[in-house]
């Protein structure tokens, strides 16, 4: 038994495939709009849209589609017929009906560790969504609690920590996004591991300052255990 309360997992791209869903749809939104101006660029105003659109509509795939509309009116000067909204719309509805991909190393892990420890889910975006994913990966009866919350803040992990009744000095957060997963958690007095993906929104991009306490990378989900075992 090692001396943690609790051990939180991140969900998208940490333990199952997402933004290569979104990257998908902004390639292919580009390529729609390629007779207007070049495709990476009509791609790339749909980002700012993204980015632009986060405080008010939040994370997820609804607020995805609303800014793949709202920037298809833009870059079209108003005359996008209705046949590309409903095609919009249709991509939307693909991404969120996409079957779960679990990343490598998911299923190992998480048995190893729930043997011994109380684990926990945190996880950002549309409510509906996050909870269809975390039905459909198969992974719940891992977890003793599954947190959809609308950004990761200290604040967040140290309420949820109450809840679960943790200490969040005992508590250690485990995703790929430093910015929300890692350094919140830290501030609040955690543990972070950031287990490094391929691609990172960057809108979550940000680096770990030198020296940051408590602070770990493994190179993959497996990492996590080693961690957990150097902490008890
Ligand atoms: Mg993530």
């Amino acid at each position: 038994m090692s001396g943690l309360d609790l051990i939180a997992f991140d969900a998208d791209d940490t333990l199952w495939h997402n933004l290569i869903h979104f990257e998908a749809a902004e390639k292919r939104f580009g390529e729609m709009f390629s007779h207007h101006m070049a495709a990476d660029t009509a791609t790339a105003r749909l980002m700012e849209a993204e980015k632009r659109n986060l405080g008010l509509y939040g994370f997820g795939v609804k607020s995805f589609t609303l800014s793949m509309i709202e920037t298809a009116i833009e870059i079209s000067g108003g005359a996008v017929d209705s046949a590309t909204v409903s095609k919009l719309i249709a991509m939307g509805r693909s991404m969120l009906d996409h079957e779960i991909e679990l990343l490598p190393h998911v299923e190992e892990t998480l048995k190893a560790l729930a043997a011994e420890h109380r684990l926990l889910l945190v996880t950002k975006g549309d409510l509906h969504h996050q909870e269809r994913k975390v039905l459909a990966s198969g992974l719940a009866h891992f977890f003793e609690g599954v947190e959809i919350v609308s950004d990761k803040k200290s604040a967040t992990y140290e309420k949820i920590c109450r809840r679960h009744g943790g200490k969040v000095e005992r508590t250690l957060m485990a995703g790929n996004s430093i910015r929300s997963d890692v350094l919140p958690m830290i501030h609040a007095g955690g543990f972070g591991v950031y287990v490094p993906f391929d691609i990172l929104w960057d809108h979550e991009h940000e680096d770990v300052p030198p020296g940051t306490p408590r602070y770990f990378e493994v190179k993959d989900l497996r990492g996590v255990i080693e961690v957990v075992k150097t902490l008890a």
